[in-house]
């Protein structure tokens, strides 16, 4: 390995990321896990993994010498940025989770356009979630538990995420809590309600801000369904929506890697 030279400026950072590994590390030791079973454990250090993935992004994004914006070219008129703020600071929604980061902010007096030069060399807008985030919101299959769901989910959407609706979890939680102690009875409603908090939390960290309730899901077919086949409605060149969603759909169907260029293509700077 090649002899780095102290820099004042990094080194903390590399010693607190070392830290966090250190106690990722700790945490994942058998004193600290001798409770747990094979999926507890995989979720932990999924978890672990996740924690020290998002450190050293956002170590990434500081170093990176994009974020100070010295010299930049307005990408809709290659005239000259100019630079209003240095150090804005910006969370964006990303698949490991939020991550903020510090960067340039800038106006083009020619043409009016302003941006960060570094979301714009990242690919990412400056508004939302960025776009491996998105692929992934719009990639999601909400249900109960039945298997037949689960088995055309498979069959439709291989790739998809699959989360459990949580008022069905937390139903089948309440039969099981009646089965084991008895309806009405004290120990009952006591096993229900630590499952559930226990339920909730795996829910949580699982379903990383996405919705765990199939309503969301139910109430955009409705709308999705009133929207596109009520009577007298009329689609127009001017109002897209409907077939942005039908392309998208179209996309994902064609099945033959259209999806996945599709955001590569997004996720390029403009
Ligand atoms: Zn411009």
């Amino acid at each position: 390995m090649q002899e780095r030279k102290p820099d004042p400026i990094t080194d903390p950072i590399r010693e607190a990321f070392l830290a966090l590994c250190q106690s990722e590390f700790e945490k994942g030791s058998y004193e600290m896990t001798s409770e747990k079973n094979m999926a507890e454990l995989a979720v932990q250090m999924q978890e672990s993994g996740m924690r020290i993935a998002k450190a050293i992004m956002c170590s990434r994004l500081e170093d990176d010498p994009r974020r100070a914006g010295d010299k930049v070219v307005c990408r809709k008129c290659q005239g000259t940025l100019r630079i209003q703020e240095r150090s804005q600071r910006r969370a964006v929604q990303t698949v490991l989770g939020e991550i903020e980061y510090v960067r340039a902010y800038g106006v083009c007096d020619r043409c009016g356009h302003s941006g960060a030069p570094l979301d714009e060399a990242l690919g990412i807008s400056a508004f939302g979630p960025s776009v491996d985030a998105r692929k992934r919101i719009c990639h999601a299959a909400v249900a109960d538990g039945a298997v037949h769901i689960r088995e055309l989910k498979n069959l439709q959407f291989p790739d998809a995420v699959f989360i459990l609706d949580w008022a069905h979890a937390a139903q089948h939680l309440s039969d099981c809590s009646k089965a084991l102690f008895g309806e009405g009875t004290n120990n009952a409603h006591a096993w229900y309600q630590i499952q559930k908090r226990r339920l909730w939390n795996g829910h949580v960290n699982v379903a990383n801000g996405w919705p765990i309730g199939s309503g969301v899901a139910e109430g955009a077919v409705k709308q999705f369904a009133l929207r596109l086949k009520g009577s007298e409605k009329f689609w127009n060149v001017s109002h897209t929506g409907a077939e942005e969603m039908l392309t998208l759909c179209a996309l994902y169907h064609s099945g033959d890697g259209r999806w996945d260029r599709h955001w590569r293509k997004r996720a390029e700077p403009r």
